[in-house]
């Protein structure tokens, strides 16, 4: 039975249609051997914790601040296990680090919740409000904006930076939560779930220093090669693409107001630049491994170039498309002459910060299970996706929402953490919101990664379309950007 639940609930989740949502619950508590029985605290000489998180990155720092502010959590007893060192800014660098990410403003709701983002916005933070999206073999285009550009639309932080203001405010949670830095866990075992007598009835991890500790609840979230998945044995669906994306801060030709995030589709893969003051932007282009590991190599002025060209030659247009694109374009306006946005031009580059030239392969992954008994992932742990549409991290901060919400009503309610109704509805929640997601990015990189004629008239058209169209405008944007706003009223 258990075997033959998993395969269709592997990548699409879906199979949960077949079945009403209490008798599936049932099969999977059964099916997973998810028996909660009673047990005593002092587990042998060992230290035992009611929540461990493993992976003090971006997205498990996150939850370590939600749950350690969460009145309901006060008096549990929560470790954060980092395998890095502390990252600590104590002066903001005048320059920038090349690993930056799109904060949405649900996101930065919760951040704002737990008490980092103020620390974020005083380290530095760039808003923009307006997003324009284009088709290097078509030019059509669309654009993404704010209601007369009042509000912003998202936030370009360095990553660092939201490490060390979730770092701080954990600083000042001393008292709930305890941080262990440069403690890599080399070793989990999980409790039975059928327990014998005097059986271990909590996950013990052990770490590279040989210390051993016990917890009710582990939250796995330790990145995209997660140990905590990989040791559970969790299927997970994955695949490398054909891409790999480099990275690097670029020194703008000119000081603008710099408010825009451009990207633009070239068959090869899309090429984007962000804001991240007047003068520098972040660039994130992903392209084959071929071409990525040429630029890598390229003198900085000819590097400058061929950014430069990716985002202004017209060497892929062919007139068929234009001519096709250009007479829809005419029959839209002519239907809706009010609509539309008008075409902006991007900024040139002229140079690079020094040593900021990354390169990252790309990959999309999916866990089929996020729960077990006493285990929750979370972040990149239970999924990886193409950083096209800037989702990754923002994925993360909702599954810390949603688990935090969850973890808080168990506690008021009494209840063992780590028992297995409240991860499950945990699961099912943030798959629902996760995998659509997941699949619009794939979907949206295959569809981009060819210039086959009648693929890129189609997706002109679709795109001049949904560009005339307002209202489905907004509900992508809604859909990207508060995906969990529902859990944030909690916090
Ligand atoms: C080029 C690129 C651009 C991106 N841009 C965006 C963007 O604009 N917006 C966005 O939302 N996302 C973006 N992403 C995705 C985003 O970077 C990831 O989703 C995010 O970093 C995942 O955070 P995490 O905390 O889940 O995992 P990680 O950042 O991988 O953190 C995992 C942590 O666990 C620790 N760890 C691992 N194993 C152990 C162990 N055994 N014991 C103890 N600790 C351990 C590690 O040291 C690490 O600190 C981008 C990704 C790439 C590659």
């Amino acid at each position: 039975m258990h075997k033959l639940l998993k395969a269709p609930l592997a990548f699409n989740g879906f199979g949960r249609c077949l079945l009403t949502e209490k008798c599936l619950s049932a099969i999977k508590i059964i099916s997973r051997g998810l028996v909660c029985t009673q047990h005593r605290d002092d587990f042998g000489k060992d230290e035992v914790y009611d929540v461990i998180i493993s992976g003090g990155g971006m997205v498990g720092s996150a939850m370590a601040c939600a749950i350690g502010m969460d009145p309901n959590l006060v008096s549990k007893k929560i470790l954060l296990l980092e395998a890095g060192n502390k990252k600590v800014i104590d002066k903001v660098p005048e320059t920038y680090s090349t690993r930056v990410s799109s904060i949405s403003p649900g996101s930065a709701t919760l951040l704002s919740g737990i008490g980092a983002w103020e620390h974020i916005t005083k380290m530095r933070c760039k808003p923009y409000k307006k997003m324009q999206v284009w088709d290097a073999c078509s030019d059509a285009l669309i654009t993404f904006d704010k209601e007369n550009l009042q509000e912003e639309m998202a936030y370009i932080v360095e990553n660092d930076i939201v490490v060390a203001a979730l770092t701080k405010q954990l600083d000042s949670l001393s008292d709930n939560v305890q941080v262990k830095y440069r403690s890599k866990v080399v070793k989990y075992m999980w409790p039975m779930p059928h327990l014998a007598v005097d059986s271990m009835p909590w996950v013990r991890v052990t770490l590279a220093n040989g210390e051993t500790l016990h917890t009710k609840l582990l939250i796995g979230a330790d990145g995209l090669n997660s140990m905590v998945r990989e040791e559970l044995g969790i299927p997970t669906v994955k695949w490398n693409y054909d891409q790999s994306a480099v990275v690097a801060v670029l020194h703008l030709a000119e000081p603008t107001e710099n408010n825009v995030a451009w990207q633009r589709f070239l068959p090869t893969g899309p090429i984007a630049m962000l804001p991240l003051s007047d003068t520098d932007s972040s660039l994130v282009w992903s392209t084959s491994h071929g071409l990525a590991e040429e630029l890598l190599e390229l003198d900085e002025e000819s590097f400058v170039d061929a950014i430069n060209s990716a985002f202004w030659s017209n060497e892929n247009q062919s007139e068929l498309i234009e001519t096709a694109g250009s007479l829809f374009r005419g029959v839209l306006s002519a239907i809706m002459p009010s609509v539309g946005s008008p075409r902006q031009l991007p900024p040139s580059v002229a140079g690079i910060g020094p040593k900021t030239r990354v390169m990252f392969p790309l990959g999309v992954g999916h866990a089929s299970e996020y729960i077990r008994h006493r285990v929750a992932l979370i972040g990149d742990a239970a999924h990886r996706v193409h950083p096209l549409a800037g989702q990754g991290v923002n994925l993360g901060f909702g599954d810390v929402a949603c688990l935090t919400q969850l973890l808080s009503q168990a506690a008021f309610n009494g209840k063992d953490l780590g028992a297995i109704q409240h991860l499950l509805a945990y699961e099912t929640e943030r798959q629902r919101h996760n995998l659509p997601m997941m699949a619009a990015v794939d979907l949206m990189k295959r569809l981009y990664s060819t210039n086959a004629a009648p693929v890129v008239l189609l997706r002109t058209f679709g795109l001049q379309a949904t560009n005339m169209l307002p209202l489905l405008k907004e509900q992508i944007m809604a859909f990207a950007s508060k995906g969990f706003i529902k859990y944030l009223l909690h916090l």
